[in-house]
C-alpha cells in the first residue's frame, strides 16, 4: 500500500524503490475492493524508473563497447563448455555493481578467465 500511495502522487521512483519485494503475485489485486491491479502499477514504475529515471553507470557504456568489440567472445564459450560445478563457482564469485559506480572496479574483471586459472 506504501508504493500506492507514492503511486496516487505521482512520485514514480519511490513507486519502483518501495515495491521492489513485490513479486507480482496478484493477491492483493485479486482482493482490491477499487479493482486495482498493484503489481501493474509497480511494473510499470519500475519500467518508466529503469527507462527515464534511472542514470546508467558508465561503467555500464563502456561494457557494452567492450562486447561490440569482442572482448568476451573468449569468455562466452568457456561458460558455454562449463559444467554445472564450474558455473556455480564462477557464479558465486561475481561482484554486483553498486548503482553510485564512481570510483568502483571489479576485483575479479575477467572472470571466468581469472577463477579458472587459464588463459
Ligand atoms: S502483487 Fe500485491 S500481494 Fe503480491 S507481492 Fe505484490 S504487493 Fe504483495
Amino acid at each position: 500500500m506504501e508504493y500506492m500511495a507514492m503511486a496516487i502522487q505521482g512520485d514514480i521512483e519511490k513507486v519502483a524503490l518501495l515495491s521492489f519485494q513485490c513479486i507480482m503475485c496478484g493477491a492483493c489485486a485479486a482482493k482490491c475492493p477499487a479493482e486495482i491491479s498493484q503489481p501493474n502499477v509497480a511494473l510499470l514504475a519500475r519500467r518508466l524508473y529503469g527507462r527515464h529515471i534511472l542514470v546508467i553507470p558508465n561503467s555500464v557504456y563502456q561494457r557494452i563497447s567492450d562486447i561490440k568489440n569482442g572482448r568476451y567472445v573468449r569468455v562466452l564459450d568457456r561458460l558455454v563448455q562449463m559444467d554445472r560445478e564450474e558455473l556455480t563457482h564462477v557464479y558465486t564469485l561475481r561482484e554486483q555493481e553498486p548503482q553510485d559506480d564512481r570510483g568502483w572496479a571489479p576485483k575479479h574483471p575477467d572472470i571466468p578467465e581469472e577463477s579458472s586459472g587459464e588463459e
